[in-house]
């Protein structure tokens, strides 16, 4: 469907099913500005699928591995420069400052269209300009927003195949005059007459905009994840959640999961950790020895949205429909529905390639092949990665696999409905300070707990990693809106729920990374994080016990199943103990993120954080 070029600007030739002039129209007009030399409407079928990664392996951008060890997937390595999602290049461009609010990057929305009409003005030429319809939750859904992303990088279309609704079906729905967030992307690497391309373009310039009020999103310069892949963390997050906060309802970047009893009693929970700290995992989990007849099926890895249902309770839909998962660590003890999702259909980025055409990451096996091609092209040895500290995997590499290939997806996935949450926990990487699982005594304590959440900074973000930051919600790098006002949003629905007489959901912290002396793990994580659940789903039913603590209640040792696994409760108080002199020093940074955040700052949680510190100082 390769357009000729005609006068120096690509015709649009929409197909004939696509029936909405104004959104041909703003492809027109984005082609005009951004000057590719074609344009290819997708239709989200596999053939289409195949043909754009025949043409990335032609031009070098992905390599096929081989068919037999990992059937029909890819390996693509990105430029060194690009790996990662760039907060600092992130903007909310709202009309004031203010409902930006201190957390994000503000520029007003005219002088930020000035700038960006300036990069965008012919940064596609000598690209194909795709045009990648999508639906963000099931097609069709009352609860689903769709969007139109137009992208000059194929790699974008081929992974927003995976990750979401994505074809020519969108536009039955979108009909003559259906609403769509328009998304614009691109790497920002125009091509002179007959010029190579890059075998991973972009630029050294990134921008990341979002116009709330227009609902808007412009990306240049990344070809990356997030960066450029527009249908999650700018549309389903920071889009979504501006719309939900107007509509009654919340965006979170959660994870939603299922958990049976053997005695057959089914809950779901919504857990909201920062990027790469355990959500994918989290999702997937096999309960361990000890755990016979439990079951953990898998909503969604990374994104919920959250509406309130008739009967009061919140309901819960994954908008997504894939994963794009952190691949180092992820092994078949680890995460072994995982491994299993990976057998093949899959589109891994900046991994390692072994000499036999597969893929290779830190943490796969236990011993590393004796020879590799490492994610930046060169050649790997154990030998020579103990020398130079080099990684055969970028710490963010990631796969892009379709929610389908889960084994352990739960039946309700895509049900339109949602599902009903239990609870929702908050996480962080802490290696100290925070303990393993704590229920807050209420809805306004959970949302301070959430709020004042920290976190160790990870790969998946540019910049210092190991640095503890404040990530309130883990939505420190994805509110559209002034984060005071979000956490207003947060106490404004719990009492709105309350006052229909239905039970909200409770709220957990939880920190599965406390490290030992040794600087060592000590909690083993993954499967066994299932004790922690156990515990929750049995205080949520009135059958567990726990202690009031200065910090909402914990269970203590003899609260939690330790069937199946050595784990003493000497070890448990390493990862449970309450260090005082260190609490304070928390609350210090509890005090600050307020101060920060003092407009709007919801005085309930100034109150609660006047509780905690007379506990602690008692
Ligand atoms: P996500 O980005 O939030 O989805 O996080 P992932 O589930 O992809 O995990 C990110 C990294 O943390 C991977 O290297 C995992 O192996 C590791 N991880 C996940 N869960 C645990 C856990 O319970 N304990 C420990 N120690 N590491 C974990
Ligand atoms: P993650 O998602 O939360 O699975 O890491 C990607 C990201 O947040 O960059
Ligand atoms: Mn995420
Ligand atoms: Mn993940």
């Amino acid at each position: 469907m390769n357009q000729p070029v005609m006068g120096g600007v690509a015709s649009v030739n929409a197909p004939s099913y696509v029936k909405q002039q104004q959104l041909i129209n703003w492809v027109a007009e984005v082609a005009s500005l951004t000057k590719p030399a074609r344009i290819v409407w997708c239709d989200g079928s596999q053939e289409e699928y195949d043909r754009l990664c025949a043409e990335m392996v032609a031009s070098g951008m992905m390599i096929k591995l081989n068919q037999d060890k990992r059937p029909n997937s890819y390996l693509a390595c990105s430029d060194p420069t690009d790996v990662a999602r760039v907060e600092d290049r992130t903007f909310i461009c709202s009309a004031t400052e203010a409902e930006a609010g201190p957390t994000n990057n503000w520029t007003a929305p005219d002088a930020m269209r000035a700038k960006l009409n300036g990069l965008f003005d012919g940064a596609m030429q000598g690209r194909t300009m795709y045009v990648v319809p999508f639906s963000m939750g099931p097609l069709g859904s009352p609860i689903a927003h769709i969007g139109v992303e137009l992208s000059d990088s194929p790699y974008v279309a081929v992974n927003m195949r995976v990750m979401t609704r994505m074809g020519k079906a969108i536009f039955d729905v979108l009909g003559t005059d259906g609403e769509f967030v328009p998304c614009v992307h691109t790497v920002g690497a125009p091509l002179a007459t007959g010029e190579q391309s890059a075998r991973w373009p972009c630029n050294p310039t990134k921008y990341i905009v979002h116009y709330p009020e227009t609902r808007e999103i412009w990306s240049f310069g990344s070809g990356y994840g997030g960066n450029a892949l527009l249908g999650k963390k700018c549309l389903a997050l920071r889009i979504a959640s501006s719309m939900g906060r107007a509509k009654g309802w919340l965006a979170e970047h959660m994870l939603i999961l299922g958990v049976e009893s053997p005695a057959g009693k089914k809950h779901y929970v919504a857990a909201a950790f920062p990027s790469a700290c355990g959500k994918t995992n989290f999702a997937m989990l096999i309960p361990p020895a000890g755990f016979e007849g439990w079951k953990v099926t898998t909503i969604g890895d990374d994104i919920a949205w959250i509406k309130p249902g008739a009967d009061g309770r919140l309901y819960a839909i994954n908008p997504e429909a894939g994963y794009f998962g952190v691949a180092p660590g992820t092994n078949q003890k680890t995460n072994f529905n995982c491994m299993a999702s990976l057998a093949s259909d899959t589109i891994f980025t900046n991994v390692a390639l072994t000499d036999d055409g597969d893929v290779w990451w830190e943490g796969l096996t236990k011993e590393a092949p004796a020879h590799l091609i490492d994610w930046q092209g060169k050649d790997w040895t154990p030998a020579s990665a103990q020398e130079s500290g080099r990684k055969a995997a970028h710490p963010n590499a990631r796969f892009t696999v379709a929610a389908t290939q889960n084994p352990v997806i739960d039946t309700a996935w895509d049900d339109p409905a949602g599902v009903p949450i239990s609870a929702f926990i908050f996480g962080g990487r802490r290696s100290t300070t925070i303990p393993l699982v704590t229920e807050a005594r209420n809805w306004v304590e959970g949302v301070y707990m959430a709020a004042t959440m920290g976190s160790e900074t990870t790969a998946a973000a540019a910049g210092q990693t190991g640095v503890v930051r404040r990530d309130p919600f883990a939505m420190l790098p994805f509110i559209g809106y002034n984060m005071s006002d979000y956490f207003q949003h947060w106490l404004d629905m719990g009492e709105k729920l309350a006052a229909t007489g239905a039970t909200l959901p409770k709220i957990y912290c939880v920190n599965w990374f406390r490290t030992g002396d040794d600087g060592k793990f000590v909690w083993p994580g993954f499967g066994d994080n299932m004790r922690v659940l156990k515990w929750m789903l049995d205080r949520i039913d009135h059958n567990a016990a726990g202690i009031e603590n200065i910090f909402g209640t914990t269970p203590s040792y003899a609260d939690l199943s330790w069937d199946g696994i050595d784990f003493t409760s000497e070890q448990f108080k390493q990862i449970t103990s309450i260090d005082h002199a260190a609490w304070q020093e928390e609350l210090k940074l509890h005090t600050e993120l307020f101060d920060k955040l003092h407009h709007h700052l919801p005085q309930e949680l100034v109150a609660i954080k006047d509780q905690l510190e007379k506990r602690l100082s008692n």
